[in-house]
């Protein structure tokens, strides 16, 4: 557009005969302003941006993700996608993934990394890919009922794949900004405590003082823990200020999933629709996407145990109105955001190795003998599950690979678990990054299953119950929050230097 004006000036002024004066004064103020407008940083460098969606929508009569049974898929509601979003800093290239998905496995991330990474360039390690935790999505990890078909998760491979390389296809000058909003009125702790004297027996037969989702007829006291409202976005725009996408984080669990068979991207769907409505984003070329990132919600959810309730909006009506609350908020934190020219950009990851809770042989004689009186017929109680899943769960090694991943983005940290983590842990690396915002994005690269602490784990609860939901070693989440703790600091030396 300005080298447009600029030639045409040019001519224009040889023909009129302009005063040589005027054309150098015109050129100049030509070259400023498109300076400015194309997104370079002080020092010449240009930061780019691309966004795409690319749809991994699984077969009808596949499973589906997230019920204790095995479900399948019957109906589509709704599409689901991987949402990314590559930036460039002119030296450094990170790639971020959302999919629409209960949870990804390693094995479907680092296949789809290494794909795109071949056709991008962009390392592999500079590659986030994390599942929302929507749980009415096709099955990409194997958890209670519900194994993965190979087929779909050949296809799910190439398309998250595809994902980053149409990401990276539409690269362009942009700007960048951020703000933290805060919404407390959809997150709600569903760990409670119960009153002295009441215990609850778990699936392995032990009685325990703690219960996820109680009802409202339970003699319960208080919430075993905290929430975190913070709901920190990303804004990418083209140089003119035209939305090219956003990313959000907000911690809470899920909110749909009836097990109806209808498949769809839950709340996080309609939060990416809504924020295009918003932001008058609608029909743009290339399109714009919006992405809602988990946060830390391994013990959040949606449910309002105490006080009064509100209408009933039915699945999908609920799912609709906690996407347009958390939108809302994320719109009068867009209006306010500063946009930089250019940011620069570093990430470090890390792979642990973590021990596995398996099961011993007393436990394993326990599953044996309540799957044998099964006889073949299908698994119907919390107790015949994690039989299940204890006889799963032998097969597993010691120890597993979790990989661990920090992003920085100027002066903003994005850090990453392949885990369903605590919201305390996300509070305390808030807190205490080095990096104003920080925020962490759960259920990344991988998945092994849920990150209570150590305090949480003794207190017992759904969360902690050992399955291929709950299999790492008690003391995970220290030997996580400080691996990201050393990440971030390497960061922010490098940044000084
Ligand atoms: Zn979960």
């Amino acid at each position: 557009m300005n080298l447009r004006l600029n030639t045409n000036l040019k001519s224009e002024a040889s023909s009129l005969q302009f005063s040589y004066v005027a054309v150098v004064l015109i050129i100049l103020l030509a070259v400023v302003t498109s300076a400015d407008a194309i997104g370079q940083g002080t020092s010449g460098q240009v930061f780019k941006a691309g966004a795409a969606t690319s749809v991994i929508t699984p077969n009808i009569g596949t499973t589906m993700n997230g019920n204790m049974k095995a479900i399948v898929i019957k109906q589509v509601h709704d599409e689901t996608y991987a949402r990314a979003l590559v930036l460039d800093d002119g030296k450094t290239k990170l790639a971020i993934v959302v999919t629409d998905l209960c949870m990804v496995s390693k094995e479907v991330c680092d296949e789809a990394k290494q794909g795109a990474q071949r056709i991008t360039g962009i390392p592999a390690e500079n590659m986030m890919i994390s599942a929302t935790h929507t749980h009415s999505s096709g099955t990409a990890c194997g958890v209670f009922g519900s194994e993965p078909d190979e087929e779909y998760l050949k296809f799910l491979t190439v398309r998250i794949r595809d994902a980053v390389i149409r990401a990276n296809n539409n690269l362009a000058p942009a700007r960048i900004g951020w703000g933290v909003g805060s919404e407390s009125t959809q997150v709600h702790n569903r760990r409670w405590k119960l009153k002295p004297g009441v215990t609850s027996m778990n699936p392995f037969g032990q009685s325990e003082t703690v219960k996820m989702n109680p009802g409202r007829n339970h003699d319960i006291t208080e919430p075993a823990g905290p929430i975190d409202p913070g709901l920190p976005i990303i804004s990418v725009q083209t140089p003119e200020g035209r939305p090219v996408a956003l990313f959000a984080n907000y911690s809470l669990h899920y909110v749909g999933g009836t097990g109806s068979g209808e498949l769809s991207a839950d709340y996080y769907g309609y939060f990416a629709e809504r924020m295009k409505t918003l932001l008058d984003a609608e029909n743009k070329e290339p399109a714009f996407v919006a992405m809602m990132s988990n946060g830390t919600s391994g013990d959040i959810n949606n449910v309002v145990v105490r006080g009064p309730r509100g209408p009933e909006y039915g699945e999908y009506g609920k799912m609709q109105q906690v996407a347009n609350v958390v939108a809302a908020e994320a719109y009068k934190v867009y209006q306010n955001i500063q946009y930089q020219n250019w940011i620069s950009l570093s990430s470090v990851q890390r792979e642990l190795n973590l021990g596995v809770r398996l099961p011993e042989k007393s436990d394993i004689d326990r599953a044996k003998g309540i799957l044998a009186k099964l006889n073949g017929s299908e698994r119907n109680t919390q107790e015949e599950a994690y039989a299940h899943e204890t006889m799963m769960l032998s097969k597993y090694p010691k120890t597993v690979p979790v990989i661990l991943q920090a992003f920085r983005l100027g002066d903003l940290a994005i850090t990453a678990a392949p885990c369903e983590v605590f919201v305390e842990i996300g509070l305390k690396m808030k807190e205490k990054s080095p990096f104003m915002p920080t925020f962490m994005v759960s259920l990344a690269n991988g998945y092994n299953g849920y990150l209570p602490t150590p305090e949480h784990h003794k207190l017992g609860g759904y969360e902690t119950w050992r399955a291929r939901s709950s299999y790492l070693e008690v003391n995970a989440s220290t030997k996580i929050t400080q691996n990201i703790f050393e990440m971030l600091a390497k960061l922010k030396s490098e940044q000084a230097k």
